[in-house]
């Protein structure tokens, strides 16, 4: 249904352009010995994945963003939920929180950041001389 949006290349983590190939190896982020390993290019439509060197080091930007909005809702979830709480039992709560939700925000962020510099291109893989080289 999503298919042909960014939101559904990001949240299915699929190449960016084609919707099809996997944009990592592993799709469990929490398998954490393989959670830095992506494939080169796309196995459907060969879009290069690290598009220069050091690429994803901008995904760093969307992750920050992305563990700041983590603590501002477990901070407000724990207002609602609780009462009387101090200050170091939402810190740690906040930390737990952040830990816990860290290989999601990994992947999200190199999704999101990289679906900032490629389209969806619904004939990618009609297009010739996509298969390989290029
Ligand atoms: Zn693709």
């Amino acid at each position: 249904m999503l298919k042909g949006t960014k939101l559904y290349s990001i949240l299915y983590q699929k190449c960016p352009r084609c919707h099809e190939g996997e944009l990592f190896d592993e799709r469990n982020p929490y398998k954490l010995k393989k959670i830095f390993d992506m494939p080169e290019r796309c196995e459907k439509c060969n879009q290069l994945y690290q598009l220069e060197p050091s690429f994803f080091y901008g995904a760093m930007y969307v992750n920050y963003g992305l563990t700041v909005a983590i603590a501002v809702a477990v901070f407000v979830a724990m207002i609602v939920l609780g009462s009387g709480w101090e200050l170091h039992h939402y810190l740690i709560g906040i930390i737990l929180g952040i830990f816990i939700l860290a290989p999601l925000t990994f992947r999200l962020g190199r999704a999101i950041w990289i679906n900032f510099f490629i389209k969806y291109d619904p004939d990618a893989l009609k297009k010739p001389g996509n298969k390989k080289g290029a």
